[in-house]
């Protein structure tokens, strides 16, 4: 059996024209959504994921502001931008390209955020919120990821969810969303003591470890739906994910491929995130 796949791109540019003419119909009636990002020392792969962030921006009608400091930038100084930004009503989305550089307490910088505008849904407040099945921004990977399952119709409710890393900003919201929509959610991580057992009984199995090509085909279940959330880059400078594609798609029902699966799924929830505050706050005047 091989797979079909799910394309990411596809499904984000038919999202991003839905985003595009919702933003322009709010500029329309005097309230541009307008994302804020800041930028913190010169990691070259954080660079890449704001311009094209930026870029998103720009195609969809979002406004958007850049803000770069060096790497040896005072904590003081962002945090002052920030509460610059949670003041200016024309902002609607603040997000702060992670990692920071060592000198920085990234926790009281995120919650330094209004919850208003944590359009990356990494406050705290908001994690909590998500956790009730409150009102709350969503974080944009897995969201993608629950819109990438909804757009192919996959069942959710009492299957088996395998999710692979337990990390803030993927396995963990991963796992709520998987929970909340009626899966059975077994989360993995460095110390689960037997992976394959778990993986091969996964209806729905989501790799975002950070290891290339780590899930091979033997660790997934005939038919599965597999979700590769990583992006490894290999020494010959191609990018691969967390899932061996070449032997999981012999296996899997349905897979993601990397590049063109969940990576452009994420920006395009940072934008629905950044319309739907413009849109409260058009609600509020
Ligand atoms: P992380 O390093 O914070 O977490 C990795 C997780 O994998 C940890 O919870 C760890 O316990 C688990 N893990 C490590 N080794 C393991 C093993 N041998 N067996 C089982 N579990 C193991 O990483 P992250 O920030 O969650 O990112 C994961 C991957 O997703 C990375 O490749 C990252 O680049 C990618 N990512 C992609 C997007 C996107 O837009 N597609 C967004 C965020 C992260």
């Amino acid at each position: 059996m091989t797979a079909r796949i799910l394309d990411g791109n596809a499904l984000s540019a038919k999202l991003r024209g839905e985003l595009a003419e919702k933003a322009a119909a709010l500029t329309a009636r005097g309230t541009q959504p307008c994302l804020a990002v800041i930028l913190v020392g010169g990691d070259p792969a954080s660079a890449v994921y704001v311009r094209n962030k930026v870029a998103g921006c720009e195609k969809a009608g979002i406004k958007s502001l850049k803000f770069e400091y060096p790497q040896d930038a005072s904590p003081a100084d962002v945090l002052g931008k920030i509460a610059e930004l949670n003041a200016d009503p024309a902002v609607h989305g603040i997000l702060v390209q992670l990692p920071l550089p060592k000198h920085f307490d990234e926790k009281s910088v995120l919650e330094a955020i209004s919850i208003q505008k944590d359009v990356d849904g990494f406050h705290a407040e908001n994690v909590g919120r998500l956790s009730q099945g409150q009102e709350a921004f969503v974080p944009c990977t897995p969201n993608g990821v629950m819109e990438m399952l909804k757009s192919e119709n996959v069942s959710l409710r009492g299957a088996e969810a395998v999710v692979i890393g337990r990390s803030n900003i993927v396995g963990k919201p991963m796992a709520m969303l998987l929970t909340a929509a009626g899966a059975t959610v077994t989360v993995c991580h460095s110390g689960t003591r037997d992976l394959n057992f778990h993986t091969r009984r996964a209806d729905i199995l989501v790799a975002a470890i950070g290891k290339p090509k780590f899930v091979t085909g033997d660790m997934v279940m005939p038919g599965a739906v597999v979700i590769d959330v990583g992006i490894n880059r290999l020494p010959d400078g191609k990018l691969c994910g967390d899932v061996d594609f070449e032997s999981a798609k012999e296996v899997a029902g349905l897979i993601t491929p990397v590049p063109g699966g969940v990576g452009p799924m994420t920006i395009t929830m940072l934008l629905a995130n950044t319309v739907e505050s413009a849109q409260r706050s058009a609600q509020k005047t």
